[in-house]
Formats: C-alpha cells, sequence, structure tokens
C-alpha cells in the first residue's frame, strides 16, 4: 500500500516554516487505517510487550490500537498537569526553550517490556524523553515505533541505542 498517499502535507500549521504532517487521510480510511497498524505491528506478535506507551496527542491514535493487537496495556505520556495521579517528569530541549512530559508512577512496572510510539519521529527529543520516563519507571523498551519519520530531522541518532521502526520515511 501507498501510504505516503494518505498523508497530506500542510505547509506553515502550526506556525510558518513547519510542513505538518497530517495523518488525518490516513485514519479516515478503513484499508489504510488496517494496514497502517498491522504493519506497525509486523515482527513483534511473537515477542512479549507488556505495555505500549504513546505521547500526547497523537500518540494516543494508534496507541491504544497498537496496545490491543499486542495483547498489552496502553500508557499515555502528557504534557504537564494533565496526568490526574501521582506522575514522574521529564523535562526536553526544543528548539527554543525547554518542553516537559510526564507519566503516571505506576503505569509501568520494573522489568516490563515496552513499545513506545508516536506518530512522527521529527528531532528526537519528544521519544528520549519517553524513554527516560519509561527506563525510570524500570521499563525495558523493546522498540520506538513511528508511523512517520523525518529522516532529515535525524532524530533516530538520539534514540540509537533502542530498535526503531517507522512505516513512512520522508
Ligand atoms: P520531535 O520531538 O522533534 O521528534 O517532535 C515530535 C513530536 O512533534 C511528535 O509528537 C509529533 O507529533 C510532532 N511533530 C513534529 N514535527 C511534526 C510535523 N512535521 N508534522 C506533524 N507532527 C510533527
Amino acid at each position: 500500500m501507498d501510504f505516503k498517499s494518505y498523508i497530506r502535507d500542510v505547509p506553515d500549521f502550526p506556525k510558518k516554516g513547519i510542513v505538518f504532517k497530517d495523518i488525518t487521510p490516513l485514519l479516515q480510511d478503513y484499508k489504510a487505517l488496517k494496514a497502517a497498524s498491522e504493519h506497525l505491528v509486523d515482527g513483534l506478535l511473537e515477542t512479549k510487550i507488556d505495555k505500549v506507551v504513546g505521547m500526547e496527542s497523537r500518540g494516543f491514535l494508534f496507541g491504544p490500537m497498537l496496545a490491543e493487537r499486542l495483547q498489552a496495556g496502553f500508557v499515555p505520556i502528557r504534557k504537564p498537569g494533565k496526568l490526574p495521579y501521582k506522575t514522574l517528569s521529564e523535562a526536553y530541549d526544543l528548539e527554543y526553550g525547554t518542553d516537559t512530559l510526564e507519566i503516571h508512577i505506576d503505569g509501568i512496572e520494573k522489568g516490563e517490556k515496552v513499545l513506545i510510539h508516536d506518530d512522527v519521529l521529527a528531532t528526537g527529543g519528544t521519544a528520549m524523553a519517553a524513554g527516560k520516563l519509561v527506563e525510570k519507571l524500570g521499563g525495558e523498551i523493546v522498540q520506538f515505533s513511528f508511523l512517520i519519520e523525518l529522516s532529515f530531522l535525524n532524530g533516530r541518532e538520539k534514540i540509537k541505542s533502542h530498535p526503531v521502526n517507522s512505516l513512512i520515511t520522508y
């Protein structure tokens, strides 16, 4: 399947200079949606995975779907102040300034096998911070999984100590 034909480029969103990779055309199409989630779990069906961790907010779109396919639970990672229970935080660098991500302290148990999923791998800062949260809780990262990788931003370099899988590469 030509997955790229289901990704829409939106120039200057959310701000000037950014070409936003809009995955809603793919989500809208049942065959593309099914094929994408099948491909993302390909090669993992025989691997033990306890939790799929998804990053706010578009990591929540495929995250629970992948978790269900892998017979795993789903754990959200969110922006500060969004998770209601006790959290662990990790700050990471942006182009200008820093941002923070949070996870519930009981989201992952020590020794659990974890798949980390997001829609887009860009500079890798988000994925690296998510990885740190998982490892602080004692989770073992099995794979970083993305629908889209913007390879020209070299995000893979930041998380190369673990396997990285992406369905669509630009
Ligand atoms: P980064 O931390 O730079 O790897 O950025 C990854 C996060 O930003 C992901 O959660 C993406 O959803 C979002 N993101 C970054 N660049 C884009 C883009 N060009 N199109 C859509 N989402 C993006």
